[in-house]
């Protein structure tokens, strides 16, 4: 497993973040641009890039972090969400450290579709 980059910016919230919820290897913050009412971000503690190295997860850690996405949903109240990976560049991902966005309540459009790079998608 390569060691995370120096500067990776989610690597630094992990450690030193306002964290929403943590626990089990994982914290969730909120999103700093939200596109909807409710919008968190699940970060695993370990660095991996994308959620194409999701190879490098055990099993059970994997089936962890996705409890983990369900708990901060339903621990900020929500019953009906949205779940997205951008995956890649050509995905819409920004920050390359895994993430999912736990979307939830009223969306703001316009950023839903930047957010999820509609005009480039892969
Ligand atoms: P993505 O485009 O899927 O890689 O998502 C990256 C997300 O990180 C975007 O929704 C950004 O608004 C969010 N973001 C960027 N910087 C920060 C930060 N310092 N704190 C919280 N969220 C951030
Ligand atoms: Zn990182």
């Amino acid at each position: 497993m390569p060691s995370p980059p120096e500067d990776c910016l989610f690597c630094r919230l992990v450690a030193d973040g306002d964290h929403v919820y943590a626990g089990d290897g994982f914290v969730a913050i909120r999103d700093i641009n939200p596109i909807a009412e409710t919008h968190l971000l699940v970060l695993p503690e370990r660095h991996i890039d994308t959620f194409r190295e999701i190879g490098a997860f055990s099993d059970d850690e994997a089936g962890r972090m996705l409890r983990f996405v369900a708990k901060t949903a339903s621990a900020s109240g929500l019953e009906d969400y949205k779940v997205l990976v951008n995956v890649g560049e050509g995905g819409g991902q920004t920050v390359f450290h895994l993430h999912w966005h736990v979307l939830g309540g009223r969306f703001d459009t316009g950023k839903l579709a930047r957010a999820l790079d509609l005009d480039g998608a892969a």
